[in-house]
């Protein structure tokens, strides 16, 4: 059925959410607090088991499994981008799929993503296709050095990518990312970060949170601080570009858009780095700082119920806690006006996020 003509999902209704990580788990307790159920299918256990009604812990190959937990679901979501393109096709026989199976499936390849922004007119870095060392010595010689080459699939916080500098080999960079398929991208001389996190309802309607400007470490997301130092024009053109995206993917949801801000002859110019089709790190901030959250604001666009107001409240800043800065819980709790949010995992590894922290001021 046409997706606007879809009835809205009535409180008391069961969602189901691809994924149990801790953007699952903040979903479900949003939805919660709408009065739906969460339903959980992962493979491994995870942060939002703990919160939800149910969950299937299942492969995401295991089309028997999926159909089962489709059985026992109104409509299914996905807050981890690496789901199967089949696994979301399976779905979608059953149930309404929000984002559908072809926005997963633009969003998860880096050349399919890329492809479509530059197909859309989005300004993104130059890039070429690589499948092997010959390939990648033709593209280095388009795009020099330094740049970046991405495995197409599968990364995340900087993982499957490596920078050709001057004194790193082809065949070296090739090997390092497992010798997969890839994109090298051209270096991009970023003044910042930045991202916009949208949502699109099933009408088409849409709204967009204010741009954040997002601060890295080891390619971690460190910090995000709203409003970005960022001029106006070039603010307006980070919204206006992730208004025409979500348009063009027919979008039901909310996607993160990374941005870089570059200098261009004086002027802050927008190139798109990737997207996020689903909640995003760089928008935990509107949990305290937005009359909407992100998490309350796809359970609303998936729902088909009116979206929320995305208005911001004050000067917002989120900080992330990786590793062991979550043992420091007890003085955070101390600090007046500092939301905690954490995620019930058990490990404390380097560079694992376990939980942030929200600090929202007067303006
Ligand atoms: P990604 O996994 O594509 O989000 O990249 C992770 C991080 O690596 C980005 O947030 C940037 O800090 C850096 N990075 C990625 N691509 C480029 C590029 N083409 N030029 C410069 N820095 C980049």
């Amino acid at each position: 059925m046409a997706k606007d003509k879809l009835t809205a999902l009535a409180p008391g209704a069961t969602i189901g959410i691809l994924g149990g990580g801790q953007l699952g788990r903040m979903l479900a307790l949003d939805a919660a607090r709408l009065g739906f159920k969460i339903h959980i299918y992962c493979p491994d256990t995870g942060p939002a088991f703990d919160v939800s009604a149910a969950h299937t812990q299942a492969a995401y190959e295991d089309e028997d499994a999926l159909a089962a937990f489709a059985q026992k679901v109104d409509l299914v979501t996905y807050e981890f981008e690496n789901v199967p393109a089949r696994t979301a096709e399976v779905i979608e026989k059953h149930r309404p799929l929000f984002p559908d199976s072809r926005a997963l499936a633009t969003t998860q390849d880096r050349l399919a993503e890329k492809t479509f922004l530059q197909d859309l007119g989005v300004p993104i870095a130059g890039f070429a296709e690589v499948n092997s060392v010959v390939d990648l010595e033709a593209a280095v010689r388009t795009l020099g050095r330094p740049s970046v080459l991405k495995t197409r699939r599968f990364g995340y916080d900087g993982k499957g990518q490596i920078m050709l500098r001057e004194d790193v080999s082809t065949d070296t960079a090739f090997a390092a990312i497992g010798s997969q398929p890839a994109v090298l991208e051209a270096f991009v001389p970023f003044e910042r970060e930045v991202s916009v996190v949208a949502a699109r309802g099933r009408k088409g309607e849409i709204a967009a949170f204010d741009v954040t400007e997002n601060r890295h470490e080891n390619h971690i997301l460190r910090t995000s601080t709203v409003p970005a130092d960022l001029s106006a024009e070039a603010s307006k053109e980070a919204l206006a570009t992730a208004e025409k995206i979500v348009a063009a993917l027919d979008y039901v949801g909310v996607i993160g858009v990374e941005m870089f801000v570059v200098r261009e002859g004086g002027r802050e110019r927008i190139l798109v780095n990737e997207l996020a089709p689903r909640v995003h790190n760089s928008g935990h901030w509107t949990q305290d700082g937005a009359e909407t959250s992100q998490f309350e604001q796809h359970i609303r666009a998936i729902a088909g119920w009116p979206l929320g107001s995305p208005r911001r409240l004050g000067l917002a800043e989120m900080t992330n806690l990786l590793g062991e800065e979550v043992l420091k819980w007890q003085e955070l709790a101390a600090e007046p006006g500092t939301r905690i949010h954490l995620y019930g995992k058990g490990q404390a590894r380097p560079g694992r996020k376990m939980g942030h922290v929200n600090r929202i001021k007067p303006e």
